[in-house]
């Protein structure tokens, strides 16, 4: 599909259609990077992921879910051993408190099991509209929203799909321009490009599949 560099509208239905091809070409078999083996180890990865890389978050989530394997083991940990186990993700002592409160609240309110509504993941202490999204699309299959993480807002923000800055407008915004059935692998296409091509600094242009589409004033080479 040939689309016209500075003839169409950022969020013309044609320009994000081919946008979306070429994701899809480039990561065609992408998965969230953070190792899980269920609901609930997915939402304990991505609360301790705020503001931490998944590498990090991969490395010290084996030995909490040793030794707090389920949500009701973790809820009766003491919050000083939960410190001990994430300290090194960063703002550790906010972190346990949540993830101990999360657990509490998925073992009393939910039988043990994370929810599989929006509402109800959102009475989850430390889970926001992104940790749900996260857990709800890729353990769940269930599409309600897009992740917006820090890539996600960079890449859509240089790709003109929102002007936004605030990770609701923003999800509110790609809710709007893209088909409900791309919302989850949206997310984990552009994140993957985040980190590999359309990096914070200096963005690898040379490299960029989304370069002929790509009118940002961050580029650093252009085609044109
Ligand atoms: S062309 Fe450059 S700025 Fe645009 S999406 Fe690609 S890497 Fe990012």
């Amino acid at each position: 599909m040939k689309i016209a560099k500075r003839t169409v509208k950022p969020t013309d239905p044609a320009r994000v259609a081919a946008i979306l091809a070429e994701l899809r070409k480039a990561y065609p078999d992408v998965v969230c990077a953070l190792i899980h083996k269920n609901a609930w180890e997915l939402t304990v990865a991505t609360i301790l992921s705020a503001q931490c890389t998944d590498v990090r978050v991969n490395l010290v989530t084996p030995a909490l879910f040793k030794a707090f394997p389920t949500p009701k083991a973790m809820a009766a940990a003491s919050l000083p051993e939960l410190e001990e186990l994430v300290r090194t993700t960063g703002f550790f002592r906010a972190k346990a408190k949540n993830i101990k409160g999360a657990a509490r609240v998925v073992t009393e309110e939910f039988g043990g099991k994370v929810p599989q509504t929006m509402e109800e993941m959102l009475r989850l202490p430390g889970v926001a509209r992104k940790t749900a999204n996260v857990v709800l699309g890729s353990w769940y299959g269930i599409a309600v929203g897009v992740v917006v993480d820090t890539h996600v807002m960079r890449l859509s923000r240089r790709l003109e799909l929102t002007k936004n800055t605030a990770p609701v407008k923003v999800e509110k915004d790609l809710m709007k321009i893209l088909p409900p059935d791309r919302w989850i692998a949206f997310s984990h296409e552009l994140i993957h490009h985040g980190r590999q091509v359309c990096v914070a600094r200096k963005p690898r242009c040379v490299d960029c599949s989304l370069e002929r589409l790509c009118n940002s004033g961050d580029k650093t080479w252009s085609s044109a």
